[in-house]
C-alpha cells in the first residue's frame, strides 16, 4: 500500500531529544535513523525530516544521526533549509541585509544591556538572536523590556520565550515560512505532510501539514490540536507516533 504521507517533520527539542540537559535516547533515535533507512529502501513511508529553532550545524547533526541524508530540513525556526545530503544552505530570500543589520544592532544592544547580568546568547545563530540565563526567573523579567526596544528602535523582530530561552526572530521569518519552502522546494502538498511537535511555536508545524501528532510531554492547549498523542514523552513519543502512522499491525521500528 502506498504511504499516506510524503514527508514527516518534526521539531527538535522536546521531541527527538530531551528538553533538560538530559542525554539524547539513543536507543529511540537509532529505531528514527532504522525507520529512516527503510524509507529509503523500500519507500513505502515517508522520510523523517526535522524543523527546529536550533541554529544549522545542530540541525544538520539531527538529520546525520537519524539518517535523514535526503530531504532538506528548516532551521533557526525557519531561516534556513538546509539539505543535509548536499551540504547546500539556503537563506530565506525574503532575509534583506537589512534585516540582518537590524539583527546585528539587537545582538550588540542586548550584549551590552544584559550581558553583564549573565544574559548569553545562544552561538551560531545567523539572522536571529536567542538569549539564554540559567535562571528562567530572570528572562521571563527582561522580556518586556526587550520587546519594547525592539518596538522603540524599529527592528523588525518577533519576541517570545521558549521554555529556557528568549527568541528575537525576524518578524516575517517562521517555522511556518520554513514549512512552505520546504514544501515548494520538494513539490509537496500540505496534505501530504505529517508533522511531529511539543510546544505552541509548533503551531506553525501543525498548520502546515494533514496530520499533526505530539509526545505525552508536549504543551495541553497543542495536545488538544493534534490528531495523535503519544503516550511516551520526548523521542520514545517520536518512535510511537512512527509505530502508529505505520499501523499497529507491524511494528516497523522495532528491532
Ligand atoms: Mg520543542
Amino acid at each position: 500500500m502506498p504511504p499516506r504521507f510524503d514527508l514527516i517533520v518534526s521539531d527538535i527539542d522536546g521531541c527527538l531529544q530531551p528538553e533538560s540537559n538530559d542525554a539524547m535516547d539513543l536507543e529511540s533515535l537509532a529505531r528514527v535513523a532504522r525507520w529512516n533507512a527503510l524509507a529509503v529502501e523500500r519507500r513505502d513511508r515517508p522520510i523523517v525530516t526535522v524543523c527546529s529553532g536550533r541554529p544549522q550545524p545542530f540541525a544538520e547533526a539531527m538529520c546525520k544521526l537519524i539518517g535523514n541524508l535526503h530531504v532538506p530540513c528548516i532551521c533557526e525556526n525557519g531561516v534556513w533549509l538546509y539539505h543535509p545530503g548536499t551540504n547546500e544552505y539556503a537563506m530565506d530570500p525574503a532575509i534583506s541585509i537589512g534585516d540582518r543589520e537590524a539583527v546585528r544592532e539587537a545582538a550588540a544592544w542586548l550584549e551590552s544591556t544584559f550581558g553583564p547580568r549573565g544574559v548569553s546568547q545562544q552561538p551560531g545563530k545567523s539572522a536571529s538572536v536567542s538569549l539564554f540565563h540559567r535562571d528562567t526567573s530572570v528572562l521571563r523579567a527582561i522580556e518586556p523590556r526587550i520587546a519594547e526596544e525592539c518596538e522603540h528602535r524599529g527592528w523588525p523582530l518577533r519576541v517570545s520565550m521558549t521554555w529556557l530561552y528568549i527568541n528575537c526572530d525576524l518578524k516575517h521569518i517562521s517555522k511556518a515560512t520554513g514549512m512552505r519552502r520546504l514544501m515548494a522546494d520538494l513539490g509537496l502538498r500540505q496534505e501530504r505532510l505529517a508533522g511531529i511537535g511539543d510546544t505552541m511555536s509548533d503551531l506553525a508545524i501543525l498548520e502546515n501539514v494533514g496530520w499533526f501528532a505530539c509526545p505525552s510531554n508536549a504543551a495541553g492547549p497543542l495536545q488538544t490540536r493534534a490528531h495523535y498523542v503519544a503516550r511516551e514523552p520526548e523521542a520514545r513519543g517520536v518512535v510511537e507516533i512512527l509505530d502508529q502512522l505505520a499501523g499497529s499491525a507491524r511494528s516497523i521500528t522495532a528491532g
